[in-house]
């Protein structure tokens, strides 16, 4: 019997037990181990608040490639389903939670997958190899587990600090360095004010977190440049002609890009499906740029980038407009100097973006929602750490995630390819920049399996 591991049981870990139950052959035992208490879910979509919404329609969110109405056929199943839900609607991440666990639940009582997956409740800290052997997982203190090949697949890391000359703030208790973490916001007084570090996705949902908690206080969101997600375009569109080819260099890609979204206003239909018309065409467009091309799309665009292509729900998006319509939400633009913790809350002083003056915000807690980190030289994850003093893997370049082939093998630290250590998921954005979002992991975990199916 072969044994795969899979470490992380959020999204991308457990569909690709799924696919691996499917497309190995019955002498191949899959475990899957999770350091939470819970299977098929992860940050994203543990959230209890059905007011975080998904910022994909839910026709899109399916779990399988070629059933691309699974998710939306599951959603009109259930018993508390709205009547004028469509396609094109946007579900509570919850139930996105809710159809991956009874996926899982499924494929446990299949005939062909019963006795072949084993669920693990535990916490890798490390992975041992003997050339030639399996692989060793330490679990936990106590528990090892033999595998032949193993896949990373853990997923989003809590947010850095921003770099202020003292730390001593991110120690105290005014400090939230988790926004996912469920005392982000238990405790505050409703009428104090927030500050919000980041103005992204995670800054929208905390928001609405504090309005549906009752917040009445002011809520400060603040980033280096103050880009809030755009908006999904709410009306359907027609298809569009086919594009242009897409160029190799940065410039004439945003060239293309901008051509691309002023023509599809022209014929009727709307800069978002553009965007979206390039999709399929992402993990290309990145591996076809140069390495100095990248590394200058990250430094000058990448803000640009993802509020325009990681949009919100329309309903998401009118609350976000009516927090800072009646004077509650306000967005800064701008770099943080210092957070100094006080009796009374605290003193938050900035630089507005383009100005050499300096502000001071005072608030009542500071909840850190500028994204997930992803320099994985700074992670303090401990499998992260072990395996990177171990030179088993090593960052990629442009510092997004572990440095994996195309076809997700991981590298040593000389560059070697692994035959035994895998990834999947936003690990893997640097060989493939957009990793993030269902429609391509759900790939991505298909390609991975069928590969991992032809080693036995
Ligand atoms: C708040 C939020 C909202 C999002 N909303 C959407 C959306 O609406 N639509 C969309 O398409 N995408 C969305 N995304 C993108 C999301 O990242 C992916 O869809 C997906 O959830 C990533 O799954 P994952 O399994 O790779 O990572 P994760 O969900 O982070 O799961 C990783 C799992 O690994 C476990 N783990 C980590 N280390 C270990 C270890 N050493 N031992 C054992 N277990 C370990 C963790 O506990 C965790 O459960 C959202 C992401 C976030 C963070």
């Amino acid at each position: 019997m072969a044994t795969f591991a899979i470490i992380g049981a959020g999204f991308s870990g457990t569909l690709l037990a799924l696919h691996l139950l499917r497309r190995t052959p019955t002498r191949v035992r899959v475990v899957l181990i999770e350091r939470q208490n819970r299977f098929a879910q992860g940050p994203a979509y543990a959230t209890g608040n059905p007011s975080h919404l998904l910022n994909v329609p839910a026709g899109r969110m399916s779990a399988f490639h070629d059933r691309p109405e699974d998710f939306f056929e599951w959603l009109a199943r259930q018993p508390d389903a709205p009547a004028d839900f469509g396609p094109g609607s946007f579900a509570p991440r919850r139930q996105f939670g809710a159809y991956i666990r009874q996926l899982l639940h499924e494929e446990l009582k299949r005939p062909g997958a019963a006795g072949r997956l084993e669920l693990v409740r535990g916490d890798v800290a490390a992975i041992e190899a003997e050339p030639h052997g399996p692989l060793s997982l330490c679990v936990g203190t106590e528990r090892r587990i033999e595998a032949d090949l193993a896949v990373l697949a853990i997923g989003n890391f809590p947010p850095e600090p921003p770099t202020i000359a003292d730390h001593a703030f991110f120690d105290t208790p005014l400090y939230r360095p988790d926004p996912w973490a469920g005392d982000a916001l238990g405790g505050l007084d409703p009428d104090a004010a927030v500050l919000l570090i980041g103005t992204g996705l995670t800054m929208v949902d905390t928001v609405t977190s504090l309005e549906d908690a009752g917040h009445r206080g002011a809520i400060h969101a603040l980033s280096r440049r103050g880009l809030t997600p755009r908006c999904h375009a709410a009306a359907a569109r027609p298809p569009l002609r086919p594009g242009a080819a897409i160029p190799d260099h940065l410039t004439d890609c945003v060239k293309m890009l901008r051509a691309e979204a002023r023509r599809a206003v022209r014929e009727g239909s709307t800069w978002q499906a553009a965007l979206d018309e390039l999709r399929p065409f992402g993990r290309d467009l990145w591996q076809n740029l140069s390495v100095e091309d990248r590394s200058r799309f990250l430094r000058h665009l990448r803000p640009w980038w993802d509020v325009h292509r990681h949009r919100l729900a329309p309903e998401v998006s009118r609350r976000i407009d009516a927090a800072g319509a009646r004077g509650q939400l306000t967005v800064h633009a701008g770099r943080i100097d210092s957070i100094l913790a006080g009796d009374d809350g605290a003193t938050v002083t900035y630089r507005p973006r383009g100005t050499g003056e300096q502000k001071t915000l005072r608030v009542a807690r500071v909840v850190n929602c500028a994204g997930p980190a992803c320099d994985f030289d700074r992670i303090p994850h401990p499998l992260v750490r072990r395996l990177l003093s171990d030179g088993m893997v090593r960052p990629d370049p442009h510092r997004l995630g572990l440095d994996v082939t195309p076809s997700g093998a991981l590298k040593d630290r000389r560059g070697a390819i692994s035959r035994q250590l895998f990834a999947v998921g936003p690990v893997t954005r640097g060989a493939f920049w957009e990793m993030t979002a269902v429609p391509d992991i759900r790939r991505q975990c298909e390609l991975l399996a069928a590969q991992l199916a032809m080693l036995v």
